[in-house]
């Protein structure tokens, strides 16, 4: 999917971090709760808080920056602006579905980094993957990663798999307004385990953007904001869904397919709820948690 050209998107709503460096010995630590937290979806930054005070570990640091204003041009060709660009078109569909849906909304913060980063869950490396901290309400992007998605769907598939991370990450703040991040078993990891079901549900809601974003016209100009992807391009995002999904990373890492410990459903899950969002276009479909059929 691309952007139409023609439009711009004002700066500040991406932060930069460049250069951060991870320090205090209590770094590895705080990486593995990190990991826990971004596997299971749960809120740990009580338990990272903590963790914070007895190890002292920090990271962060570097140079502070923003994504300034760019094109609907640029934001098909750079990775920044294409951040931003996907980001405004996230906050213009929730803010409405919102309003429809009686959610008190509020849009999240973002931020691009690279090296390592501090954040209100506690400290992170680029090792961590993109995430969701709800206690700061701010999705965390690191660079490598999409470096790494790049190398694996190419030029064609890069954008929209990177895009489709963040709509998902973003899924994630929502849940997180909605309330769905309360009360889930956090030891559970099957495959019908509540972290699955909030996985698979964030995709869902990725799916209802990308559906919206593709077909919603931007009162200025009359125009879709993005060109509606053809079936070669969905079927991109959908092997970025795939590709991302835990069976295929085990799979891929040498360590052999174990259902037991997925934590974000499986590729075929994955596809299949993402679709259901592009199809249906409702919260109530997304609802992974009123179903046994995920
Ligand atoms: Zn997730």
């Amino acid at each position: 999917m691309t952007f139409r050209e023609g439009g711009s998107f004002e700066g500040g709503r991406v932060r930069t971090r460049r250069g951060g460096v991870a320090a205090g010995g209590g770094i590895g630590l705080a990486i593995v709760a990190f990991l826990v937290y971004q596997l299971t979806g749960v809120d740990l930054s009580g338990e990272l808080a903590s963790l914070q005070q007895v190890t002292g570990a920090g990271a962060g640091g570097g140079q502070v920056g923003e994504v300034p204003e760019c094109t609907a041009a640029d934001a098909n060709t750079n990775r920044e602006c294409r951040l931003s660009a996907t980001l405004y078109t996230l906050d213009a569909f929730w803010t409405d579905v919102s309003a429809a849906e009686g959610i008190a909304f509020d849009i999240p913060e973002a931020e691009s980094f690279q090296g390592a980063t501090t954040t209100g869950c506690g400290a992170a490396s680029a090792a961590v993957g993109p995430f969701y901290c709800p206690a700061d309400q701010t999705i965390y992007l690191d660079v490598s990663f999409f470096d790494e998605l790049r190398t694996r769907f190419g030029a064609e598939g890069g954008p929209f798999a990177e895009m489709y991370v963040v709509a998902h990450e973003y899924g994630h703040h929502m849940q997180h307004l909605m309330g769905r991040m309360e009360g889930l078993d956090r030891r559970d990891t099957g495959p019908g385990s509540d972290g699955v079901r909030l996985e698979l549900q964030a995709d869902c809601y990725a799916g209802m953007w990308a559906h919206d974003a593709a077909t919603r016209v931007d009162p200025d100009t009359g125009r879709t904001f993005l060109v509606p992807p053809t079936d070669e391009e969905l079927a991109q995002a959908l092997s970025a869904a795939e590709a991302i999904g835990d069976d295929h990373i085990q799979a891929s890492s040498g360590g052999g397919v174990n259902p037991d410990t997925w934590t974000h459903g499986s590729s075929e899950q994955r596809q299949r709820w993402f679709t259901i969002g592009w199809n249906e276009g409702t919260l109530t479909a997304c609802d992974t948690f009123a179903t046994d059929d995920l």
